[in-house]
């Protein structure tokens, strides 16, 4: 048993999901039309110990797309295939202290990191570089998976074809890349790499699934569930490291220094904490706060180290 007391510890945690549950603040997402439809007022919560044991409170079941939380996976996967030093011959890993998607390159004229979308449509790029779009999906689809153990991960489509509508800031910035030779030498069309990005973006899931995938990477990229290992232990080990610096936007210095955790948020108001070798955590709640956080779901990663000593360096 990992967590000492399992049954005071889900009493506590239900204890901060209901504190958290009478925030009415922040604004759900409008700039994806699709996303402007999600119902404020849902809250959901669910955990994974590395070990299986699961606890989930409220709208855990509901799904939710994972839009930048694909960031991290489809980098994990990625670092896994090819490994990560060629991955970072693309891309950095330092924290752009910008919007994520802000139309802006390093000074090497490369992404700052994987975690702000021109990192992340670079990294999208290179997924199964041999093979044909629809394999590269299929692929991709299959990781996500297997990483959850098999539970929920769709595909909403209605989702993918509103980003698509409103995809001109990802274009422009992908057209900029293409200029600055950001993509390797055999490459989609920019028209198909963006595709490509937003259906991952669009890949649903919930609460109860992330938390496995969240445990998965808790667990060295083993997945608790199944014992299959579904992420590389370096890859792993340098995604955990880029959701602690990256991971929350402009917020990840804040939240680093807070709550101590690698995190990765998405603006349909999920969020994934990840507590290495204890458990992984998902939590969804659309309003999100001005950086493009869940505010439910910050607040309760904060109200949590409070009462646990989760923080990377509360064990000192
Ligand atoms: N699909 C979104 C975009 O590219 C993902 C962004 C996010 O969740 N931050 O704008």
């Amino acid at each position: 048993l990992t967590v000492p007391s399992w049954l005071e510890f889900v009493e506590k945690m239900q204890q901060i999901y209901d504190e958290c549950h009478l925030i009415k603040d922040g604004e759900t997402a409008t700039y994806i039309p699709q996303l402007a439809q999600q119902d404020p007022n849902k809250w959901g919560l669910a955990i994974c110990t590395v070990d299986g044991q699961r606890v989930s409170f409220g709208d855990a079941k509901l799904p939710f797309c994972f839009q930048a939380i694909s960031k991290a996976f489809n980098y994990a996967i990625l670092a896994s295939e090819i490994g990560t030093d060629k991955v970072h011959s693309y891309v950095g890993q330092e924290p752009s202290g910008r919007f994520f998607n802000e139309i802006c390159l390093d000074k090497n004229n490369k992404p700052h990191n994987p975690m702000v979308n021109s990192g992340a449509i670079v990294v999208t790029s290179l997924i199964k570089q041999e093979s044909h779009v629809s394999d590269r999906f299929n692929y991709v689809l299959d990781q996500y998976k297997k990483l959850a153990a098999g539970e929920y991960v769709g595909f909403n489509n209605a989702v993918f074809l509103s980003e698509r509508d409103v995809a001109d800031r990802n274009c422009a910035l992908a057209y900029l890349m293409k200029h600055c030779k950001c993509f390797p030498e055999t490459t989609l069309s920019i028209t198909d790499i963006l595709d490509f990005y937003s259906q991952l973006c669009s890949l649903e899931t919930n609460c109860e699934s992330l938390s496995v995938m969240a445990a998965t990477l808790a667990n060295g990229g083993v997945c608790p569930l199944t014992s299959e290992k579904c992420v590389a232990n370096r890859a792993c080990r340098d995604v955990l490291s880029l959701m602690y610096s990256c991971g929350m936007y402009d917020y990840s210095g804040q939240f680093a220094f807070h709550v101590g955790l690698p995190a990765k948020s998405g603006v349909s108001g999920a969020l994934m904490v990840v507590i290495p070798n204890l458990m992984g955590i998902c939590m969804w709640s659309p309003p999100l706060d001005a950086m493009g956080n869940s505010v439910r779901g910050v607040e309760f990663c904060k109200k949590m180290v409070e009462k646990f000593k989760f923080h990377n360096y509360d064990t000192l």
